[in-house]
Order: structure tokens, then C-alpha cells, then sequence
């Protein structure tokens, strides 16, 4: 079974790790992931009885505590505690370093060391009963590990006011980091505030509030002004205005007149009106929204697999140049300036070796990177674009080609009937009966151009072939209705149209009985969003489509594609993706219907999200619940703006990290002076993440 626990107070992302290892120890724990951005634990377990483990291992974690009721710790956690511990800590230090250098009182030093004490317990406490537990645990090289020996190091060589600032400075960089982080995961857990808490139910005229997964299929609701709609339904009032932003990302309030399908997480901004579910809690769009929101941390994006490794082999390399540094750096120094075999400057290595320790820290690297994503993504979702792993905005960033089906995707999927051609002595009426009686059977965007139309006939079988259209069966009739491809393929002589709208043929036992035109228009905002594309240096743009060349070819000269392959079937689809995927990374837009496969093979798939169809929303990587195509060219350009300053982060960090080293080893750098680089560095790449909540 699988379950999303939410947690609190997990601080850091080696912490992160370290519980990720304490929880897959458990039996019955399939798979475990523990993400220090969202704050969750994602988790698959044989049985109740793991998942209970998990919640008692974790709570018995550090600080931290499982969250229930699957909520998001909105609560603002105000650090006033550490802020008074800093506060206390930096004046008692201040005290100290007056009475030591100031004063000059005989017994000044004495004062001072007492000061120095009490400012370095004030802060260091907590590390310290941490490390000791962690490393009772054998778990050295972690954070806090790493700042007792630096302190410790620098109290050996005499330094206590540097042992003070050391913890000192990283309290209160731990603490901004908290804060920091604390304000980007805010800003993706307001967007999962899309659920409504109640739900008023109107049963004999009498109202009563349950809560949303309470409501069954079929219950009258009441939704007040302001009030967010609990689950999806139909308007059974005249009129609702409805803020639909947090779902579609328009900004716009939209008017839905009565009978219309209106989603749970749209907020009323009229008056009051009726509605009636027709989905249960568990079933609505908004619901699916945040599970896939959840699972997004799953898919991790190769950097942040990268930082993860590199960060395990890091802090342990660097701990042993440190130790190094602390043996062969005297007897080095000694024997080459004076010839000598002994330890010159001791204190001098071991102060550099202390450096290294302090920059053996893998935060600035491991934070900042998976902070990024997790900001796409909510950037991304807050205009109605799914991604599901920040996997996805990395490849999305380095696209080469991009492919388009054509119905449902670049144009509407909207069919209505046109035209009706049916042979001599076949009504207008009969012929359309017996195609809307067979599109029953389908769940194409062209059976919907039939709903309306009175069926006449019952088959006992109806087949799709998908591309093509339908076989009906009954007794010892065969029906086709279909394309040209279809009625070539069975040998059936029937009078080819030419037209820009789609045509379905009919046939019975092989006898031609007429052609249903059915008209789709283009998207509107296909045109731009398909050339804002090619801006952006896509330059193969390809529309791959089941239906005739000649009606493919004249829509994607109209939209601008750079190429068009027509009369594929769904293999065919295939085939070509394969083909354009050989050129580099290969994104596929598609409506789920007949390109399932191809979904699969595309290195991203999108879907067109008309919120509800599950199928596609779940086969594709990404999807534009907004229904519009141009959250494509958006989703790109957030993309490479979050792979952009990923990148920035991990390179800058590096080099920042080799150049305190080289400071470290010249022996220019005092302590607490590589503790505030280290921190400072952290912070800078944290504030860079930020950047991609402010895009545009
Ligand atoms: P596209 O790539 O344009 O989305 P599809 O692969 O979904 O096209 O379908 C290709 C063609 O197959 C359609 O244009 C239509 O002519 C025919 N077709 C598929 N399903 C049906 C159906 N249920 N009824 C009639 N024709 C169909
Ligand atoms: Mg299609």
C-alpha cells in the first residue's frame, strides 16, 4: 500500500537522507523516499503495521513529527526561541571579547574564558547532544558532527572566541536556510489549499455540513460566496461566477451558466447557488491535481541525482584532506623550510585543517538544487501546468523537437456535423442514426460529434480500430463506419470527398451507404503558441496525425508547423517519435487518444488536460490543465530558467568551495571567517533559487 505522510520539522537534507536509510531498515517496507523540500515521506509498505513503524521511527527522529490527517504543516513557525539563543549567545560573546582585548584587567582572560563558555553552550547545546546521539548511532560526518570538531579544534589551539562564532554563525545559518526554504515550500503548499474543509449538503430544505469526502454521487449542495466548490458537479442554479485560477491558471473570473461541469477547488465570487455532485471527494480533478503534486518530488531531475551522490562522497573526502592536512602539513612544512623532521606550526595546519572541516559541508549544494525544482513546479502549477518530477522541467529545458498530434491537441476536438452525404434511397436521418448508433461504441473526439443524435440500432459488438474507426456487429451484419483508410483496407467501394473537414464513412456488409462530414476547428492559440516555440530555437515542429495528408498538411501550414506525416496509424506514431526522438530530446504533445504508446516513448509527454480525462492525465509527464496550448511555450520557458539557475547553483557552490579550501590551505582564513563563507555561499544559492518564483 502506498501512503504520503507529511512531517515537520526535518531540518536539513542530509537529515533527509539519514531518516530515508533509518526507514527502508524496516520490514515491510517496499520503498521509502523522504523529501526535505515538501517535508513528506512518500512511501510503499506490504502492510498497516510497517506504516505504523514508519510513523514511530520518524517521530523518534531528531524533531520530527508525523503530521496527521495527510495535511500540509501550513503553520508558520515564528524561530522566536532561536533568535532569543543567537541573540543571548552574540552579547555574552561580545562581553567576553571586551574583557579579553579591551579591558585589560589582570583577570580580564579569566572573565573572558567564563563568557566564552556560557555564549558557546548557549548555542552549541544542541549540536553538541546531536552529535552525540548521531554519532552513538555511527552517524559521523553529518553538520552538526562536523561543527564540534571545528570547535572543539579551535578551543585546542587556544581559540575560544572562534569556537563560540563558529556555532554562532551556524545557528544563524541554519536558521536563515529554515526560513528561507520555509518560504518557498509555503508558496507550492498554498496551492495545495485548493481543498475545501466543508461541504453543505441541502437535504429536505435543511442544510448540513459534512465534510467533502462525505458527499455521494447525487447530493444537492449549497456553495456560498467565497466559499471554494467541495467536489466536481453540475450547476443547477442559473448562473455562478466562479475563480477558476487555481485550477486553470486564468486569471479572469468565468461565468458557467446552469447545467455547466464545475470543478472542485474553483471559488465562488458570486452569490449563492446549487449544485449536484457528480464525482465523489476521492474521484475529483482537484484531488488527482495534488496527489501528482505530491508525487513530483519522486521523479528526480538528473542535477539533483548528481548532488545527492556527489554529496556522499564529498564530505567524507574532504574530511580525510582535512586529516591529512592536520599530519603531513607540519612535518611537509618543516622539513621543506628548515630540512628538519618535526612539526612546525602545528597550530597553523591543524587551524586549515579545521577550514576544510567546515567547508566539508555539502549544504549550500544539496539545498539549493532541489529547492529549485520544487519551485518550477509549483510555479508551473500555479499556471495550470502538471509536472509530474522535476525530472520532467529538465528535459523539458533541453528539447530539440517537439510533436503534435493533430485532433484534440491542435485543434479543438470540438466535432459537429457539417455536412451528410448519404447514397440514393438512404435518408439524411437514417444515415446519421446508424453512425451515431455505432459511435456509441467509442470514445473518440469524433463520437462526440453524435451525442445528440437519436441511435436506431443495437449491435451486439462494436469494435475500434484505432485510427480508422469502428467495426459493428449484429447476427450476420458487419457495419464499418471510418475513414478512406479503412474502407481501402477492407477492399469496399465507396465515393471518395475531398474536405477540410473529417469525413466517416458508413458501410453495411460491404454496400457503401454515405459520408458524415464532421467539422473540428483549429485551436485559437495554436497559431502563437506553436511560433512562440520556434522563438525559443525549437525549429522542428511536427505534427503527426491518423488522418488524410491533405487535410493535415493544409492545418499545420496554418499553425506553422515545420512538418507534417499524415495517415499514421498508432504504430506508425510510434515509429515516427523513435525516429525524431534520434535528433535529441523528443517532447509529444497528444490527447491520450490513440497515442498512448507513443506517450510512452516521448522523452516528455504532454497532455491537453480537459480537466477530468483521467486516462491522459495519468500516461502523460506533464499536462496542461488549462486546456490551452499556450502553457507549452510557458512550461518551457520555466523550465529553462529552473535548469538555468540549477546549474548556476551547482557551479558557483563548487567553485566557491575549492577557493576557501585554497584560502583554507594558504592558512589566510581564520575560522569563523570559512563558517560565514560557507553560509554565506548556502544563503546566495537559496536566494538564486528564488528567482524562478519571480519569472514572468
Ligand atoms: P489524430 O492523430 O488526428 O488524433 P487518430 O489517430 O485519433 O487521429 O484518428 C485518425 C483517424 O481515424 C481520424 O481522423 C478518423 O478519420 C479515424 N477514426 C478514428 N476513430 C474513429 C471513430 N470512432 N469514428 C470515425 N472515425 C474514426
Ligand atoms: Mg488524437
Amino acid at each position: 500500500m502506498k501512503e504520503i505522510l507529511h512531517i515537520e520539522n526535518l531540518d536539513c537534507p542530509v537529515c533527509a537522507e539519514a531518516l530515508q536509510e533509518d526507514l527502508q531498515k524496516i520490514k515491510g517496507v517496499r520503498s521509502v523516499q523522504v523529501d526535505y523540500v515538501s517535508q513528506t515521506i512518500t512511501l510503499d509498505a506490504e502492510n498497516e503495521k510497517a506504516i505504523a513503524k514508519v510513523v514511530d521511527v520518524a517521530n523518534h527522529f531528531e524533531e520530527v513529527r508525523v503530521l496527521e490527517g495527510g495535511r500540509y504543516a501550513l503553520t508558520d513557525n515564528s524561530h522566536k526561541k532561536e533568535w532569543i539563543r543567537i541573540g543571548i549567545s552574540a552579547l555574552v560573546l561580545t562581553l567576553g571579547l571586551v574583557f579579553e582585548h579591551v579591558t585589560g584587567l589582570a583577570f580580564g582572560q579569566m572573565i573572558a574564558y567564563v563568557f566564552y563558555a556560557i555564549a558557546y553552550l548557549v548555542v552549541g547545546w544542541p549540536i553538541l547532544i546531536s552529535t552525540f546521539e548521531n554519532v552513538k548511532k555511527g552517524r559521523i560526518f553529518d553538520e552538526n558532527f562536523l561543527m564540534t570538531i571545528a570547535s572543539f579544534g579551535a578551543i585546542a589551539i587556544g581559540e575560544a572566541g572562534e569556537a563560540v562564532l563558529v556555532m554562532l554563525l551556524y545557528t544563524l545559518g541554519e536558521l536563515l536556510q529554515s526560513i528561507a526554504v520555509g518560504s518557498s515550500r509555503r508558496s507550492v503548499t498554498e496551492l495545495m489549499a485548493l481543498k475545501s474543509e466543508k461541504a453543505t449538503r441541502l437535504r429536505q430544505g435543511q442544510e448540513e455540513e459534512i465534510a467533502p469526502e462525505n458527499v455521494e454521487v447525487g447530493d444537492l449542495l449549497v456553495v456560498k460566496s467565497g466559499e471554494k466548490i467541495p467536489v466536481d458537479g453540475i450547476l443547477c442554479s442559473e448562473r455562478a461566477v466562479l475563480d477558476t485560477k487555481s485550477l486553470t491558471g486564468e486569471a479572469e473570473p468565468r461565468t458557467f451558466d446552469e447545467g455547466a461541469e464545475i470543478l472542485a477547488g474553483y471559488i465562488n465570487v458570486g452569490g449563492r447557488y446549487e449544485m449536484k455532485a457528480i464525482r465523489p471527494y476521492k474521484e475529483s480533478a482537484v484531488q488527482k491535481i495534488l496527489d501528482m503534486v505530491e508525487n513530483a518530488s519522486q521523479g528526480k531531475a538528473k542535477p539533483e541525482k548528481f548532488i545527492t551522490k556527489f554529496a556522499r562522497v564529498y564530505t567524507p573526502v574532504v574530511c580525510i584532506l582535512a586529516l591529512l592536512i592536520a599530519i603531513l602539513g607540519p612535518f611537509a612544512d618543516g622539513l621543506l623550510t628548515e630540512g628538519l623532521f618535526y612539526f612546525k606550526d602545528w597550530a597553523r595546519w591543524l587551524q586549515s585543517a579545521l577550514t576544510f572541516l567546515v567547508i566539508s559541508c555539502p549544504c549550500a549544494l544539496i539545498i539549493s538544487v532541489p529547492l529549485t525544482y520544487f519551485s518550477g513546479i509549483g510555479i508551473c502549477a500555479k499556471q495550470g501546468i502538471l509536472v509530474k518530477g522535476g525530472t520532467y522541467l529538465d528535459i523539458l529545458a533541453q528539447a530539440r523537437a517537439v510533436a503534435f498530434d493533430k485532433t484534440g491537441t491542435l485543434t479543438e476536438g470540438n466535432f459537429t456535423v457539417s455536412a451528410v452525404h448519404p447514397v440514393e434511397n438512404v435518408s439524411e436521418q437514417a444515415l446519421l442514426s446508424m453512425v451515431a448508433s455505432l459511435e456509441r461504441g467509442s470514445a473518440h473526439p469524433i463520437a462526440r460529434a453524435f451525442e445528440g443524435i437519436e441511435t436506431g440500432h443495437v449491435f451486439d459488438e462494436i469494435t475500434e480500430i484505432p485510427g480508422q474507426g469502428l467495426i459493428g456487429r449484429r447476427q450476420d451484419e458487419e457495419w464499418l463506419v471510418g475513414n478512406d483508410k479503412l474502407f481501402a483496407g477492407k477492399g469496399i467501394a465507396f465515393t471518395k470527398r475531398e474536405s477540410v473537414a473529417t469525413l466517416v464513412y458508413i458501410a453495411k456488409n460491404g454496400e457503401y451507404l454515405g459520408c458524415v462530414e464532421i467539422g473540428d476547428r483549429i485551436r485559437a492559440e495554436a497559431k502563437k503558441a506553436v511560433s512562440a516555440l520556434k522563438n525559443m530555437g525549437i525549429s522542428q515542429l511536427v505534427m503527426l496525425t491518423g488522418d488524410g495528408r491533405e487535410r493535415a498538411e493544409k492545418i499545420a501550414n496554418e499553425v506553422g508547423m515545420s512538418a507534417v506525416s499524415a495517415n499514421l496509424l498508432p504504430e506508425d506514431k510510434l515509429k515516427e517519435a523513435e525516429k525524431l526522438k534520434q535528433n535529441g530530446v523528443l517532447i509529444y504533445v497528444g490527447d491520450g487518444i490513440n497515442d498512448a504508446p507513443v506517450m510512452a516513448t516521448a522523452d516528455c509527454a504532454v497532455s491537453m488536460g480537459k480537466l477530468g480525462s483521467a486516462a491522459a492525465m495519468e500516461a502523460s509527464d506533464l499536462v496542461l490543465i488549462s486546456d490551452d496550448l499556450s502553457a507549452l511555450p510557458k512550461a518551457l520557458r520555466i523550465a529553462r530558467k529552473t535548469r538555468s539557475i540549477v546549474l548556476q547553483n551547482i557551479i558557483f557552490s563548487l567553485v566557491m568551495k575549492v577557493g576557501f579550501m585554497a584560502l583554507g590551505v594558504a592558512g589566510v582564513l581564520p575560522l569563523w571567517l570559512a563558517v560565514f563563507a560557507d553560509v554565506g555561499v548556502m544563503l546566495l544559492a537559496v536566494l538564486n533559487s528564488f528567482r524562478v518564483r519571480f519569472l514572468k
